[in-house]
């Protein structure tokens, strides 16, 4: 097909996730057709290559074109394309992944249950988490606890949790049983004398008020990724995890950690959890499992959940949750070597080595420009927000779409990187593979698309 043919039929027929349709109807948003990639480069149908230092939605961890995961996809397509998991069928490549799964886990983990991608794993949690008090006793203890800026799906639970207003305007969303608690969002502080620790300490009264003013009996879970990702790139402060976990212990509440874009190495630890001291009850894992080779997540869930399940089953009998395609072969096979590929290439501790040099890059080169109001990350997940006045912390009007304009600036300096949906937040989650010379490439350009988008006074 043409460019042209394809960019009209595009525009025709193909109803986009995420976007602002009418605009893009009208031709008035970018659009890249995307055709090819190898390592942390991809190409569009323009011929242009462009480093992608977002990794696809930051999923493609292991980098473009590896011949090792197409073969393994290809194989089991020819060996058998598919076949279910329910009543106790299985294959090969899905109980090996399970295994792989549990092998790098946080200890204390049981077992996977696969879906397909991160919304429906947390569906899925949401569901054994009502299915558990509900084998123990407690019908009323039901609600979640998510955060705002949390980001947990679009489905119409997982578009609940979610805390941005975009998933929820609309939509009649939150659902009921559904509560939001402060963001451990520093910069945001609602005091700016306070410190690190003290915010840590303001968040975690506010989520206990919250379980208070609901009642205790009436909570079953909390639901949090280990760094915010999509609601802006966020390292907890300090002392957030250390102050919140006890809290969910002492009223019985469950803990989900949501590592969709945390696991398999994004930290520069397997998993976030053991990077920041969590200890879950159920993770939600997707992205990073197969690299996005083939949608693929799971729920992996404790020993404690686990005993409390399978004593339901003897008690209400099956467990009535499946789709189709959990466990599907060909998208398991491309797990098990996308997990192998991950260890042989090193890739957590080039994360965490590449990751440490690509954050004190990315503060060198923008910390002091005016309209940066902080450089924040952890391992290969960082972030720069802007802000039109530092000093006061004052962030621009949403109107002037500063962050979207400083990613079209870096696009055109050849560097993808994502303008977080809330606030002018430029995003980076670039393939765990990445190089420290291919982060001077991003570096030097997003100095360049930051200066001439926001030149200094
Ligand atoms: N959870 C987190 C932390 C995510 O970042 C995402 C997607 O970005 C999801 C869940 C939802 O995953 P999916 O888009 O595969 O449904």
């Amino acid at each position: 097909l043409k460019n042209d043919q394809l960019d009209q039929w595009d525009r025709d027929y193909f109803f986009h996730p995420s976007t602002h349709l009418a605009q893009h109807a009208r031709g008035d948003s970018p659009n890249r057709i995307v055709s090819s990639g190898s390592g942390v480069y991809i190409e569009d149908r323009d011929g242009n290559k462009l480093l992608d230092a977002f990794a696809g939605l930051y999923c493609v961890n292991v980098g473009y074109g590896r011949q090792e995961i197409a073969d393994a996809m290809a194989q089991q397509a020819r060996d058998l394309a598919f076949y279910h998991a329910y009543v106790g069928h299985g294959t090969e490549a899905s109980i090996t992944l399970a295994k792989m799964i549990l092998d790098r886990a946080p200890k204390n983990m049981s077992k996977v249950y696969f879906g397909l991608g991160g919304s429906d794993a947390n569906e899925t949690n949401v569901k054994l988490v009502w299915y558990y008090n509900n084998v123990l006793g407690r019908p009323d203890k039901k609600k979640i606890i998510s955060r705002w800026r949390g980001y947990h799906g679009s489905g119409l639970m997982t578009g609940s949790l979610t805390g941005l207003e975009m998933f929820h305007k609309k939509f009649d969303l939150p659902l009921d049983r559904v509560i939001h608690t402060e963001a451990p969002y520093y910069l945001r502080r609602p005091d700016p004398d306070m410190s690190e620790a003290a915010f840590s300490e303001y968040c975690a009264q506010k989520l206990e008020e919250l379980i208070q003013a609901e009642g205790p009996d009436t909570i079953a879970a909390f639901i949090g990724e280990p760094m915010l990702g999509t609601g802006g790139i966020v390292p907890p402060p300090e002392g957030y995890w250390e102050a919140i976990q006890p809290i969910l212990k002492k009223y019985d509440i469950l803990l989900i950690a949501d590592e969709v874009v945390t696991a398999f190495g994004r930290l520069g630890s397997m998993f976030g959890s053991e990077h920041y001291g969590l200890e879950p009850d159920i993770i939600a894992i997707a992205k990073g499992l197969t690299s996005a080779y083939a949608p693929l997540s799971g729920s992996i869930v404790s020993q404690k959940v686990w005993d409390v399940l399978e004593r339901g089953t003897d008690e209400f009998g099956p467990f009535g949750h499946g789709w189709t395609y959990s466990a599907h072969p060909v998208c398991a096979a491309a797990g098990v070597a996308n997990l192998e590929l991950i260890d042989r290439m090193a890739l957590v501790p080039n994360a965490r080595e590449v990751g440490a040099y690509f954050n004190a890059q990315l503060k060198e080169a923008l910390a002091d420009h005016p309209n940066v109001g902080e450089v924040r990350g952890e391992g290969l997940l960082a972030a720069v927000e802007f802000v039109e006045d530092k000093a006061s912390r004052t962030f621009f009007d949403p109107s002037k779409k500063v962050g979207p304009a400083v990613t079209s600036a870096l696009a055109r300096h050849g560097v993808v990187a994502r303008a977080m949906p809330q606030g002018d937040i430029l995003g980076f989650a670039p393939p765990l593979c990445i190089t420290h010379a291919e982060v001077d490439e991003v570096v030097t350009a997003t100095k360049r698309a930051v200066e001439e988008t926001l030149p200094r006074i």
